[in-house]
């Protein structure tokens, strides 16, 4: 049972990104309005992350850290989520099972709930607490039992990279709840939870940045598309600015990043790439189920469609500044 929760902690938690995504879904998925992290030297000694949600009733808190224990059942309309069933109720094992886990947990206003600690997986405390509504889990020393992985991590920097950049597009996906990021303490990231998508670019990017995007808008019978693009004068060295999200979730897709970027195609400078954050709704039925969720990575039916639909939607947006 340890081993087969080692080994799939190979398949979910790569980083401390990963196990940031996994924890910080989780409080997304519990309805929390408040999620905040923290993580200290990039998450490899510390990450914790804390919401205001449904929280997790006494009796099923040592459940939820064993296999397959998902309280979220498979709907036709969350297509990622099917695609995930083989990662469904693993993830807290998993990075149980890598790591010195603790959780507090309470899952109504009676001011009671249950803390459990875990190193490797064993149990080493379980009790009864006062706690307000909501989860609490501090993950410790990820992959100290793990040595050839612990080897595979990269600089601090490197890793607080990845982490941060998640924390970024999950707030662009959720203006709605507010967010914040600390690494060793500094504040890196807040974010109201009023709503406004164009406050979380604000608070990512900076006041100046938010005020020179473009509203991006646009139908078609299978999708539709609404966000923010930068002006062409805005760009920057890499991709990552370019955040898509897809029926509420984050995802990687390089058929939308090169509809992005081919409707800039005359207005920016060779390897130079704009900013964006597009939300795009579609069918489920139009999501490949074939994907890596924990990759985010997501592959369409109708690539070619959804290419020139979006490439249409920002082309439309730029022209109003083209002369
Ligand atoms: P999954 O998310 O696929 O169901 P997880 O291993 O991530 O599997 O979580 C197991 C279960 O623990 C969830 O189904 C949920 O019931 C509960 N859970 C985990 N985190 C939270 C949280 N932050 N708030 C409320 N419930 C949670
Ligand atoms: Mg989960």
């Amino acid at each position: 049972e340890q081993l087969a929760n080692q080994i799939a902690a190979g398949e979910v938690v790569e980083r401390p990104a990963s196990v940031v995504k996994e924890l910080v879904e989780n409080a997304v998925d519990a309805g929390s309005t408040a999620i905040d992290i923290a993580v200290e030297e990039g998450g490899i000694s510390l990450i914790r992350v804390t919401d205001n949600g449904s929280g997790i009733d006494p009796d099923d808190l040592e459940t939820a850290f064993q296999r397959h224990a998902t309280s979220k059942i498979a709907s036709g309309s969350d297509l990622f989520r099917i695609a995930s069933l083989g990662f469904r109720g693993e993830a807290l094992p998993s990075i149980a099972a890598v790591s010195r886990v603790e959780c507090v947990s309470a899952s109504d206003d009676s001011g009671l709930g249950r803390r459990l600690a875990m190193n490797g997986g064993t149990v080493v405390a379980s009790e009864p607490v006062n706690a307000p509504r909501g989860t609490d889990i501090t993950v410790r020393d990820l992959f100290y039992n793990t040595p050839a992985r612990l080897k595979y991590m990269k600089s601090i920097q490197t890793e607080l990279g990845h982490l941060s950049d998640y924390v970024n597009r999950i707030a662009l996906a959720h203006p709605g709840i507010a967010f914040t990021l600390r690494h060793n303490g500094n504040l890196l990231l807040r974010t109201t939870g009023g709503g406004d998508r164009l406050q979380v670019i604000a608070a990512i990017y900076g006041t100046n940045t938010a005020k020179a995007m473009l509203k991006v808008s646009a139908e078609h019978p299978d999708y539709d598309l609404n966000g923010y693009i930068s002006k062409p004068e805005l760009t920057r060295a890499n991709r990552n600015g370019l955040t898509v999200i897809v029926n509420g979730r984050t995802i990687r897709s390089y058929i939308v990043n090169q509809a992005v970027i081919q409707a800039y195609h005359t207005l920016l400078p060779i390897n130079r790439y704009p900013l964006a954050v597009l939300e795009i709704g579609m069918h489920p039925s139009l999501i490949d189920v074939n994907v890596h969720p924990s990759k985010m990575e997501v592959r369409f039916s109708k690539e070619a469609e959804l290419r020139e639909f979006v490439e249409h939607a920002v082309r439309d947006a730029l022209s109003g500044i083209r002369h």
